[in-house]
């Protein structure tokens, strides 16, 4: 069979029988993905010789529609344009709208809310089953520099936006990750984590169909559900956000003494478990460590850069820091001049190499404006210590200013959540006259444990200094998070605002 110059497809032909998917409906070979793809790709030309870049929106529950859908896009000629299943019917028909789709695909479930959105927006619609059953007919042959796929980013201070990848980024991206993390085709993963975001396309199902490996998908996380599945014993790595390490330690910690043994083993037979898209807090990879024996392997990426910094495979694996520039990526920290900084000063992160993104769609002031001398400004804040890169925080909502210092959210987040009382915390800046910026702490209490802003700060002082502990607290039920568990500062600073 001819490749069609796409590079899964070729290698997809080595693993033949092995098995790629595991979903709710059914286990489905490599094979049988080259099969349906190459019908889905035929159903998106419908006698067209190539979709020419046209971006084909798609919808599907995590499973074997979803990559027959994305390999499908990618053997047509067109562009994936992947949407997140928590979204509602606005956000959904933002993303459609932006990225100019010609084309929506929707798995029955979403049909009807993407059909309107589709007539709406003048893009033909078909469900996943008619991606099924096309007649045969030619592929076109797609060059590996044509634009593959555009992710939109969560948005932190504006609409998201539409990140532009080629094939061939994309295979940097994912190349860098196999290579580093030893992926191999006897490698079985649990994926529970979004479809249309860059951790769980890239980092788990592309480098898991890259390598021949087998993928299990989960349609809504369930911690008991995860736990039991450990517990079979057969799967070799895992990765997710620290958000779903820690509803993963709360369940643990709610089970019984046997079940908890239980769980435990299974988990310690994996090789790699890896957490991302956030920071860790060092909590939560001490107490992973416990229940498990796994020290967490911490990585930082951005859907602009794919990942740039890992702590090692093998050999010592810094709590708090996330390691080195990945191979085949440069990265450096820079001041405000975009000057080099010297070695434990913090400077923003720029990256610079092939995992890097083309462009943000139909933005060429944004694309422009994030770029300086061919390195992407990544907008994060970090500082090499102990020979590892250590994130403070994006500059935009982590980097808080205060009566002339700048100060790493994060790290007072780290220090908070050292409190007994404190279940979880978010650290935000809020303006002031006098201060520039205060420092203010959103706080989930433990349950039954009580605490109020003065003692907090009383705390805070004996612990840090002045200037960095919470000059107010509010305490909440749970944070606001978006569809990936990050936690949403911006809406945190709101509830600051309409809080007298
Ligand atoms: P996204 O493009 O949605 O993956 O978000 C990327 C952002 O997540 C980065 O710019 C960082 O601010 C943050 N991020 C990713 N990994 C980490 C990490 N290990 N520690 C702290 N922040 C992280």
């Amino acid at each position: 069979m001819d490749d069609g110059g796409v590079a899964w497809v070729e290698r997809a032909q080595r693993y033949g029988d092995r098995t790629a998917l595991v979903a709710e409906e059914g286990a489905y070979r490599y094979r049988d993905l080259l099969a349906a793809s190459a019908s889905a790709a035929r159903a998106l030309l419908a006698g067209a010789p190539d979709l020419c870049e046209t971006r084909v929106a798609f919808l599907t529950p995590p499973g074997f529609d979803y990559a027959v859908a994305q390999w499908g896009v990618w053997r047509a000629g067109g562009i994936a344009v992947p949407l997140c299943t928590l979204h509602p019917a606005p956000e959904l028909e933002y993303v459609v709208s932006d990225a100019q789709a010609g084309i929506v695909v929707a798995h029955p479930a979403y049909a009807g809310a993407l059909q309107p959105i589709a007539a709406r927006r003048g893009a033909r619609f078909l469900t996943t089953e008619e991606l099924r059953s096309a007649p045969a007919g030619e592929l076109p042959r797609v060059d590996p520099a044509r634009r593959a796929m555009i992710l939109y980013t969560s948005g932190t201070t504006s609409k998201p936006k539409g990140v532009v990848t080629t094939h061939r980024c994309i295979e940097a991206q994912v190349t860098t990750l196999v290579h580093a993390w030893e992926w191999r085709a006897e490698d079985r993963t649990l994926h529970v984590l979004p479809l249309h975001h860059i951790h769980g396309i890239i980092n788990i199902l592309c480098c898991g169909l890259w390598a021949g490996a087998q993928i299990e998908t989960m349609r809504k996380f369930d911690a008991t559900a995860v736990w039991e599945r450990f517990a079979r014993g057969d799967l070799t790595l895992f990765m997710a956000v620290p958000t779903v390490y820690a509803k993963l330690v709360a369940a643990w910690r709610g089970a019984s003494e046997e079940t908890r043994a239980r769980w435990s083993a299974g988990c310690r037979r994996m090789r790699l478990m890896v957490s991302g898209s956030a920071a860790l807090p060092v909590q939560t990879l001490e107490e992973w460590r416990e229940i498990s024996g796994h020290v967490l392997l911490e990585r930082y990426g951005m859907t602009e850069i794919g990942m740039a910094l890992s702590n090692p495979l093998h050999g010592r694996r810094l709590p708090g820091h996330v390691g080195q520039p990945l191979p085949g990526v440069e990265a450096r920290l820079v001041d405000e001049q975009n000057r080099p900084v010297p070695e434990g000063q913090p400077g923003e992160i720029q990256v610079r190499g092939p995992s890097v993104f083309q462009e943000y769609w139909n933005r060429p002031e944004a694309t422009a404006k994030s770029f300086t001398d061919g390195w992407f400004r990544t907008g994060d804040v970090a500082v090499i210590s102990e020979g590892a890169w250590r994130i403070l925080g994006r500059s935009s909502v982590d980097i808080i200013k205060t009566g002339g210092y700048k100060v790493s959210a994060l790290e007072i987040e780290e220090t908070l959540r050292e409190h007994p009382a404190i279940q979880e915390c978010a650290v935000v800046g809020l303006p002031d006259p006098e201060w520039g910026e205060r420092v203010c702490a959103a706080v989930v209490l433990r349950p039954g444990a009580t605490l109020d802003a003065a003692a907090l700060r009383a705390w805070a002082k004996e612990r840090l200094a002045a200037y960095k502990a919470p000059t107010r607290a509010l305490f909440l039920r749970e944070l606001p998070r978006n569809a990936m568990g990050k936690v949403t500062k911006p809406e945190i600073v709101a509830l600051f605002k309409e809080t007298p």
